[in-house]
């Protein structure tokens, strides 16, 4: 039987590639996660071909020309792509493939694959999210703020096109949350009062002048 595409997006510092990791150890017979391309320069630790193959722009573009990615989008100044060939060959073998990617390429993917499933991870609330992004010590404080203004101006808009939004408090639970979101035994809930909570809360960080970057 041919795998299942799933995708997880959400703000950044929410804890994706950490749901993702926990996802994979625990279950490696049952996922794959797809690597994609970017412009953007490795992080300290990051390996090509593991958590990114790492591209210049004027690559990026030659292969968007071939039509090797399924969808692709600039982030903070920089491309992410999934590539096609990949991700097509692992669900034919009947892996279900990972892509964690934003909002953007997300919504490409679900007019491509109208079977994939979009589920969207938001941190309990936004005070926690910029303790994770402080925490993680990765970006720059100008980096942090962009993140933090396309989560307030685009994540939240798109947030409700997603199939699924999970909260991700305790790891665990998070992680089987995800797992029978993605084989569809997930029951919905409503997450209007969420979404409305979250937007309001990164706006007042934002405008408060709270953060001190
Ligand atoms: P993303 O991939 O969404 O940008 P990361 O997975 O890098 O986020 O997580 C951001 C930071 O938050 C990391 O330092 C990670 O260890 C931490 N983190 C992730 N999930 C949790 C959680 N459930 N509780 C507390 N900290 C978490
Ligand atoms: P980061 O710079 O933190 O690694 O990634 C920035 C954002 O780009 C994250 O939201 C991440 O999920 C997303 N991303 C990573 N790979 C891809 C991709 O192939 N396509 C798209 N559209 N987004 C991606």
């Amino acid at each position: 039987m041919e795998g299942k595409m799933a995708v997880i997006s959400g703000f950044s510092g929410a804890g994706k590639g950490t749901i993702v990791r926990r996802l994979l150890e625990t279950y490696p017979e049952d996922y794959v996660l797809s690597v994609s391309k970017t412009t953007r320069k490795p992080r300290k630790g990051e390996e090509e071909g593991v958590h990114y193959f790492f591209v210049t722009r004027e690559r990026f573009e030659e292969e968007i020309g071939a039509g090797k990615f399924i969808e692709h989008a600039e982030f903070n100044g920089n491309y992410y792509g999934t590539p096609l060939d990949w991700v097509t060959a692992q669900q034919e073998a009947g892996k279900n493939v990972i892509l964690e990617i934003e909002v953007q390429g997300a919504l490409q993917v679900k007019e491509r694959f109208p079977d994939a499933v979009l589920i969207f991870v938001t941190p309990p609330s936004m005070r926690e999210l910029v303790r994770r992004l402080l925490g993680r010590g990765s970006e720059t404080p100008e980096d942090i703020r962009n993140r933090l203004e396309i989560a307030a101006v685009r994540e939240c808009r798109l947030m409700t096109d997603y199939d699924y939004i999970v909260v991700n408090d305790d790891l665990d639970l998070c992680v089987e949350d995800v797992r029978s979101m993605i084989a569809g035994t997930y029951e919905k809930t409503d997450v209007t009062g969420l979404i409305a909570r979250i937007s309001d809360e990164i706006q007042n960080i934002l405008e408060s002048g709270e953060l001190k970057l």
